[in-house]
């Protein structure tokens, strides 16, 4: 059996789990193309267009699995992964916006609703409707997801040990010792990249940037690099915690290294139409100017463009790099 799973929205997140998943369970994972202008515009095409730019990009990815002889593509509904917290609710209705936008993709849903309190989601009953589907028992799912939940500890273990996720899920593959970090030639600066997974490392959406400020001799921290119980711990009293779950962690990233003090500056990564962000990013930028680091929002859409981009981006990077100095030399005279 044929399961695709299109490259989009949480699928940076939780690819190594579902692959594992799928695959103990005896299927064989499809993955959509990568993301490209042809595969936004069909997404656009079929969406409302009110809705944000990752929905448009995940009815692309559908559209782009239908193509592939696939037998299901999988769709979950994600509600909750921790107490108290929630998603979007765009991905709580993500199923339905699908099926009523592309029939064909309706009809060979495979859905499940994750809503529970494990941050790898693998609660058992989460994953139940695939026992019927890929005709396995009770027994054997439960073994799979404690395999594959083991796995994406250990993604998530690299993750945190400051490798980006598309390192983290190179270093899952086949290798059991842990990649070593060099820290032999430090970045002139550090900047906090903060974003949604499927904006951050969609690299078509992002346009790279990551790879563009590593180029740049940045050292880039990312909400994935960091420890949950870390952030929460010091979220500290003053600070409010957000009611969506990634935009809690977003959030809770830039306080945690505002405090640290050890980035030069933030740079919110958003897309066009998201509504929990305008509250998200607005926090954040009242946070940096609390602890007078420089604050950038790069918001995209379909039309952006990349050399405005790349030229806001280099200026930024050029103003703090100056100001750094500028600084270490009054300080040194
Ligand atoms: S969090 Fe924002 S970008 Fe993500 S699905 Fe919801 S509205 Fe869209």
């Amino acid at each position: 059996m044929r399961i695709g799973l299109p490259r989009a929205l949480v699928y940076y997140y939780y690819y190594p789990l579902w692959k594992c998943l799928f695959e103990e369970l005896g299927a064989e994972v499809v993955i959509s193309d990568i993301t490209s202008k042809s595969l936004i515009q069909k997404g656009i095409k079929v969406t409302v267009p009110e809705i944000c730019l990752p929905i448009k990009i995940f009815n692309g990815h559908v559209i782009n699995l239908l193509s592939k002889e696939i037998d299901y593509i999988f769709i979950p509904r994600f509600v909750s992964i921790e107490a108290d917290k929630w998603f979007c609710p765009k991905f709580i209705g993500l199923p339905e916006l699908v099926s009523y936008t592309i029939e064909e993709a309706g009809q060979k849903m495979l859905t499940v609703d994750i809503n529970g309190k494990r941050e790898d989601t693998c609660e058992w009953k989460n994953y139940r409707p695939l026992c019927n589907v890929l005709n396995v028992t009770e027994k054997q799912l439960k073994r799979a997801l404690k395999t594959a939940a083991r796995h994406w500890k250990l993604f998530r273990d690299y993750c945190m040990s400051g490798l980006s996720m598309e390192e983290a899920e190179q270093a899952c593959i086949g290798q059991d010792k842990k990649p070593q970090i060099s820290n032999e030639n430090p970045a002139e600066i550090t900047l906090g990249v903060l974003g949604y997974v499927y904006n951050i490392y969609d690299s078509f959406v992002s346009m790279d940037i990551i790879k563009k400020l590593e180029e740049m001799d940045v050292k880039v921290i990312t909400f994935d690099m960091m420890n949950q119980k870390d952030i929460t711990n010091r979220f500290g009293k003053k600070s409010k915690r957000l009611y969506w779950t990634f935009s809690d962690k977003i959030y809770g990233t830039a306080v945690s290294l505002l405090e640290q003090g050890e980035i030069d500056g933030l740079i919110h990564v958003t897309a066009f139409g998201c509504g929990p962000d305008s509250v998200t990013g607005k926090l954040m930028e009242l946070e940096s100017e609390n602890y007078q680091k420089p604050f950038m929002t790069l918001r995209v859409d379909e039309h952006t463009g990349e050399s405005h981009l790349q030229t806001r981006v280099e200026a930024f990077v050029d103003m703090i790099k100056r100001k750094k100095y500028a600084d270490q030399r009054s300080e040194s005279a």
